[in-house]
């Protein structure tokens, strides 16, 4: 069986349950050979300090420890500056090789807007892409498009989507599969919080995480 594997990116400043199992599922429904967790940088708009890339890659090995397949990728942080996903792409076929199969998995609001992406028509000629969605989603506009309203998004779901996991797995890249996962109601940005007023985020991260940020004192306002 042709090899399989998935790459799923994010800022994880910190990783948490909600990453996690994501990661989970997607190994599982997709019954991949590895899934790659790719720490990203911040982009460049963000308004939040940026939390060393160190700590956030130390955070996520932390956080898989002990699941073989879910491998922690630096390839984006050992880089100077925001890396452009087709990029890591195009560096990640050249290790895989032609034949394995390769997901970009992505929540569905980023692939709505996949079309201001730089090289975004390159990207199917490297990977599958999964859209990660929630149950009942339905791509905005599909229905219209008889009265000739589209958008690049929905046009490339009617000419390259799949209905599942085989189909997917026909081709090394090119097809898109829309994916239900779990979502849970844990942001990032809800943890920083909660630490930076003195609250305690256990139980919307793994242990081990919130230990490590202890430890280092991150998201605590220098002077308190
Ligand atoms: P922040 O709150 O700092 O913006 P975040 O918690 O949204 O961060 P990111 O690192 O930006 O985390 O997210 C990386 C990827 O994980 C994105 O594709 C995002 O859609 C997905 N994701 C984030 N939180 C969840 C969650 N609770 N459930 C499912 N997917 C999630």
């Amino acid at each position: 069986m042709r090899k399989m594997i998935a790459v799923f990116g994010g800022t994880f400043d910190p990783v948490h349950f909600g990453h996690l199992r994501v990661a989970l599922e997607l190994k599982e429904q997709l019954a991949l050979d590895r899934l790659h967790l790719l720490p990203c940088h911040h982009p460049p708009h963000r308004a939040a300090p940026e939390t060393e890339s160190a700590h956030r890659l130390a955070m996520v090995k932390l956080a898989v420890a002990g699941d073989a397949a879910l491998w922690v990728d630096d390839r984006e942080l050992k880089q100077q500056g925001p890396s452009y996903t087709v990029k890591t792409l195009e560096s990640l076929r050249e290790e895989i090789g032609k034949d394995s199969a390769l997901c970009l998995a992505m929540g569905a609001d980023a692939f709505l807007a996949i079309d201001s992406w730089h090289r975004w028509q390159e990207i199917l000629d490297l990977a599958h892409i999964v859209v990660m969605t929630r149950p009942g989603w339905q791509m905005p506009g599909a229905d219209l498009t008889a009265s000739g309203t589209s958008s690049v998004a929905s046009d490339l779901l009617k000419t390259h989507g799949v209905a599942n996991v085989e189909q997917l797995r026909q081709q090394a890249a090119g097809n898109i599969l829309p994916m239900e996962v779990t979502a849970l109601e844990i942001s990032a940005t809800q943890i920083r919080r909660l630490i930076a007023t003195g609250h305690s985020a256990r139980f919307l991260l793994p242990d081990a995480v919130l230990q490590y940020i202890r430890q280092h004192k991150l998201y605590t306002p220098v002077d308190c």
